[in-house]
């Protein structure tokens, strides 16, 4: 991980320096504020654990030192016991095209309890979805460790994470802390159930799914098994599989994070059609998973476009992930019709005939991807990427602009975080909280900027 919190200089003496993101470092102003607010926060951690938490991320804002941040990293993965339980520090690479440096992001997050017993039923087998998975043996984890697996209810969102937000998390990200004492993995259920609200009616599956049947298939089993394969992605698909030894968790480079949720995103595919799922109760049938793959499929070869600009490539590595993914079985699936791309009435549909096919072939990819990871095998990684994740067909992304605008949609959704106002008694103790859901976007990020920014434009 090192470098993911500091800027590489070239000093006046033409040597390069590490300008670290610490307190009294780049960013101190923003970085001091931070800090003030975990110390504020500490007295009303859930437990001891927490407050150790808190502590280890304080001295890693003070020192700098990613040393301390993966003590903290080991400290925060095995606080499972916290209902209340944040993340908070420069985090993801996703937007380094290569992959060094780390955006921040936090947010504050509770429990969802009784959504929480479908993820455990995932956790708690996890060795047996490892056991089974079409990966060769060689690249599977013997005794799959420490996977913890909640969903929760966001709070309020920051950084990198708001407005534009993940609907999952699984951290911490470094390799040696994951092998060594596992991770911790959730589900966003108010932002997944939200953008569930927001797309029905939307007109989208109206203009871009192929007939009546698959809409309803999707009406019917769409949000529960998107649900379920967010889950399996961050609870089980990340925590999955193992690296060689002597592999370089580094060595796929820019293609790594590319990979990494295509990995992620496979182990999902392929066990939200299996029969164990219908045996933990977690699927109704075995239709239920057609309609996962069916929008899956679409949105990858076809409606994820919508978010490029005509001429551009794929850059962002989710949308790399559900392009390569799509792609690569459309195209090896080709002789046996396992899935078309019709026309009717001149527009463009995904059709799929096969899918237990298909299954079978997001199977074999998945084998592949993790054969590239263990092996760290930079050229096959960067040969699947280039050869279907990057590239986008100028007819087809015409096509799907132009009926897209008609629906006057958004490419993109955000969150607007709620307004907290502190009811207090005549000492001054907060005797309750109430939340106010009516600030516009425009109007929040505006007292945002006017309460607390620290910063200047640039940052010299
Ligand atoms: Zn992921």
């Amino acid at each position: 991980m090192m470098g993911m919190n500091s800027r590489l200089e070239r000093n006046e003496y033409g040597m390069l320096t590490e300008r670290v993101w610490r307190v009294g470092g780049m960013y101190t102003a923003a970085i001091e504020r931070i800090v003030d607010n975990l110390l504020k926060a500490r007295p009303f951690a859930d437990t001891p654990a927490q407050q150790k938490v808190i502590d280890l991320l304080v001295e890693t804002y003070r020192t700098g030192d990613l040393r301390t941040f993966d003590d903290y990293s080991i400290h925060w993965l095995k606080d499972t016991e916290s209902l209340v339980d944040f993340t908070n520090y420069f985090t993801e690479s996703y937007g380094d095209p290569l992959g060094m440096k780390a955006s921040w992001e936090a947010i504050v997050n509770f429990k969802d309890l009784a959504a929480t017993e479908r993820t455990e039923k995932l956790s708690a087998n996890a060795q047996w979805f490892e056991d089974h998975s079409p990966v060769a043996p060689e690249f599977k984890k013997d005794k799959v460790k420490g996977i913890s697996a909640k969903v929760i209810t966001a709070a309020i969102l920051g950084g990198d994470l708001y407005p534009s937000t993940a609907i999952g998390i699984n951290l911490p990200n470094s390799d040696w802390v994951r092998r060594e004492f596992g991770s911790k993995s959730v589900t966003i259920g108010n932002l997944t159930d939200a953008y569930n609200k927001a797309a029905h009616g939307s007109g989208m599956d109206k203009e871009f799914v192929i007939d009546e049947a698959t809409r309803q298939l999707i009406n019917q089993y769409g949000d529960a098994c998107d649900d379920l394969h967010t889950d399996l992605h961050e609870c089980l698909g990340h925590g999955s599989g193992r690296l060689l030894p002597g592999t370089d968790p580094d060595s796929l480079k820019a293609y790594g994070s590319t990979i990494e949720e295509a990995r992620a995103d496979l182990f999902g595919l392929y066990y939200v059609a299996d029969q164990k799922l219908v045996d933990l109760g977690l699927t109704p049938n075995l239709e239920a998973y057609k309609s996962q793959y069916y929008t899956y499929m679409m949105n990858g070869l076809m409606t994820q476009l919508v978010r490029i600009k005509p001429g551009n490539n794929i850059e962002e590595a989710h949308m790399r992930n559900r392009a390569l993914i799509a792609h690569w079985a459309y195209e090896q699936g080709k002789a046996h019709k396992v899935v078309e791309l019709v026309k009717q009435h001149g527009k463009t549909y995904v059709k799929i005939n096969d899918y237990p096919a298909l299954r079978e072939l997001f199977g074999k990819l998945l084998a592949e991807i993790q054969r590239i990871k263990s092996e760290g095998d930079y050229e096959g990684a960067r040969r699947l990427v280039e050869d279907y994740g990057v590239k986008v067909d100028p007819v087809l992304h015409k096509e799907v602009l132009t009926r897209y605008d008609k629906l006057h949609l958004s490419p993109y959704k955000g969150f607007i975080n709620p307004v907290y106002h502190a009811e207090r008694d005549a000492q001054g103790n907060i005797t309750n909280v109430t939340l106010d859901y009516t600030e516009p976007y425009d109007q929040q990020m505006l007292r945002y900027s006017r309460d607390n920014a620290t910063l200047p434009l640039v940052n010299e």
